[in-house]
This record gives structure tokens, sequence and C-alpha cells, in this order.
């Protein structure tokens, strides 16, 4: 169950790093989450993944066992990787400009055959502004012209199978597309030559189609985390936690879906999140969690309408919060817990801060 993202004796107490994903539409952004997800793969291989809330949690074996011929021995230190299932969300163009903080890296999809796109540089301008570390998979590899289809293979592996054209015709590309990068002075470079991560982006060829390249993306993903974001990954009793959505659901009534990025949430703690009264009046809410939810884990069992229920729950997890007065509440803004020593006044003070930090005007519909 979700316990078992506890540490087990002789780990470090590190939590799941999150990512979204991000770039121009049509690049693959939901195909690349569905192929890593394993949706395509067979009934079986994909173990261990769970659908969460807003989110798709990968346990670190699952990883593990589909980069295996990577030859990759480092140890996974991390208890897995959680994706944000953003790409088509509607509340997406909410976080966009103010949630992206709530991910630890991002994968910026750009397709080969047409490069730097308006909404790629968008989002490079949003990664930056929140200071997010991003890897690019350069997507849809299995477009050039005579590609041969490794199925899931690395992509050196891959690169290996395919003629001399092929080969061309992909250095070419990519050649164009660092320039591209370059001209929005980013230095960029294939991740297995890239030598200085962090100074220079890493790219990494993908399809999301046939899969090609998608264990190194998934490798890269939770190594580049687990070397370089200790710190921010070490497990810690504050809460951090987002509001992705706020959603009426039957039976429930009004509740938000929200990404717990570090600490615990208990039933019956006392929260305050931003609320947004009669659509001009920012206000706080201070609520308490009647319900922690989770869907079922194993979706042939997933009855329409019906959850897990917690008494808690540790980060880093998509969830789905019920509490009394959660109408007017505000999608991409911070949640917090009021604990037992805590003044209630200075934390809503707090949210409201969160609040104006990110700006108005907000657009109610
Ligand atoms: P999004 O708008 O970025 O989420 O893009 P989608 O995932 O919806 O993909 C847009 C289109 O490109 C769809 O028709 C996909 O089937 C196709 N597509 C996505 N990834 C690949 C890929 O790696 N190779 C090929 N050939 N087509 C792809």
């Amino acid at each position: 169950g979700l316990a078992s993202s506890e540490p087990k004796e002789g780990e470090e107490n590190l939590r799941s790093p999150i990512c979204c994903i991000m770039g121009h539409v049509d690049t693959g952004k939901t195909k690349l989450l569905d192929c890593i997800r394993g949706t395509n793969v067979q009934e079986g291989e994909a173990g261990g993944i769970t659908q969460q809330i807003g989110a798709t949690y990968f346990p670190a074996e699952n990883i593990r066992e589909r980069t295996r011929e990577l030859k990759a021995d480092a140890k996974l230190k991390v208890p897995g990787l959680l994706v944000i299932d953003t790409p088509g969300h509607e509340s997406f163009t909410n976080l966009r400009s103010r949630g992206s903080s709530l991910c630890d890296l991002a994968i910026l999809v750009v397709d080969i055959m047409h490069g730097l796109e308006p909404q790629t540089i968008e989002s490079l301008n949003l990664l930056r502004m929140r200071d997010t570390e991003f890897i690019v998979a350069l997507n849809k590899v299995d477009r050039l012209y005579g590609w041969k289809t490794c199925k899931n293979a690395p992509i050196v592996k891959a690169m290996k199978q395919q003629t001399k054209d092929v080969v061309n015709e992909f250095n070419m590309r990519l050649t164009g597309i660092i320039t591209q990068f370059k001209e929005q002075g980013l230095n960029t470079e294939l991740y297995y030559k890239n030598k200085e991560m962090g100074e220079t982006f890493s790219i990494v060829p993908t399809s999301a189609i046939t899969g090609e390249g998608i264990p190194d993306l998934l490798l890269l993903l939770v190594n580049w985390a687990q070397k370089t974001m200790v710190e921010k990954l070490t497990y810690v009793d504050d809460v951090q936690c987002t509001v992705l959505e706020v959603k009426v659901i039957e039976g429930h009534g009004t509740t938000i879906d929200v990404v717990l990025v570090n600490g615990v949430l208990h039933e019956g703690d006392q929260i305050v999140v931003c609320g947004l009264q009669a659509s001009i009046n920012l206000g706080p809410i201070v609520t308490t969690i009647r319900a922690l939810l989770t869907p079922h884990p194993m979706k042939e069992l997933r009855v329409k309408g019906t959850y897990v229920h917690h008494k808690e729950i540790k980060a880093a997890q998509g969830i789905k919060i019920t509490a009394q007065g959660l109408e007017h509440a505000i999608a991409g803004t911070a949640l917090h817990v009021i604990g037992p020593d805590d003044d209630i006044e200075a934390i809503k003070e707090q949210a409201m801060e969160d609040m104006e930090s990110i700006g108005t005007p907000i657009c109610v519909p």
C-alpha cells in the first residue's frame, strides 16, 4: 500500500521526485505519458505503476526493471517517481503560470520534425522563471525517413540499427535544434555526450509510439534527481502541498485534488487554502480534512466514484481531499496545515501572501 514509500533500513529518507511534462501542442506529451506509464505495454509488464489523483506513480522497482538494458547499476535511492498528468488538463493553464514550481523537474517535449515552437519557448520561459531543471525529450524519432523500429530499446542501441541516411537526418535535425536552443540562450547536448549536466541541458531522443529512448528518459530523470536534489527530496515534517483542481464529486460535495509534495497529511488535520468569494474577494478558507482519498490501486476493480480512504498519507502523492467550505478554493495555490502550536492568523496571512505573490488578475468563468 501507500506505506511502502517508507524508507527501508539503510536507505536514505528521500521522497519521490515530482516531474511534469511540458511542450508545444501535438509534440506528443500525452502519448509520452501513456508510453512511460506502459498503457501500451502488455498487461503485467507495467507492474507496480499506480494511477493517482492527477498523477501517475512509478515505483523504483518498475524503473529498474524497465531500464535493465541500460546496465546502469546505479542504486535507486528514491522510492519512485511521481509524474503529473497535466497534459491536456484544463486547469493546467492555471497551473502553468502559478504552480510549475510544484515539480522538481520537467520533461520538455520537442518534435524532432518541427524543432522549437511557440509553446516550447513559453514552457522554457516558465521553467527558467521557476528555476526548474528539465530534460528535453526529442520526440517522434520514428518519423525519420526509413527509421527501423526497436521497440522500447535504449536509444544508443536503436541508433545502431539505423542506416547511414537515418543517422544523417537525425544528426542534421539534432544540430538544428541545438542551435535553436542556443538562440534561446541555452546549451543542450545529447544526454550520453553531456559531460556537464546542470550547465548543459540533456536531450533524450524518444518515440512515444514505439518506445525507443523511454528507458533512457526514465533512468536519467531518477538519477539526476537523486544526484542533484538530495536536499530538496529529503523528507521533512512540514507539509508542502499544492491544489491542482477544485471539483464537485457526487456523494462528496466539493473536493480538492492536491499534490502532496512533502510531509504527511492526516484525516482531521486543520488546513488553510486560498479562496475567492463572489469572484472578487480573496480570503483564506479554514477547514478540516474530512477524508483523504486515492483511487483503488487496481484499475479492473475500480468502481466509478469509489475511493480508498486513508488515515494519513505521506509525500509524494496525488490525493483527493474532502472538507467543508471548499467551494471557492483556488487551483494552483498552496495548502497549509495548522499544527497544534501554530498561530492560525499567521498561517492565514501566509496563505494569502502566496496568493498575492502569484498575482492577479484571476479569471473566473
Ligand atoms: P500533445 O498535444 O503534446 O499531448 O500530443 P499527443 O500526445 O496528443 O500527440 C499528438 C499526435 O502525435 C498524435 O497523433 C500522436 O499519435 C502523435 N505522436 C505522439 N508521439 C509520437 C511519436 O513519438 N511518434 C509518432 N510517429 N507520432 C507521435
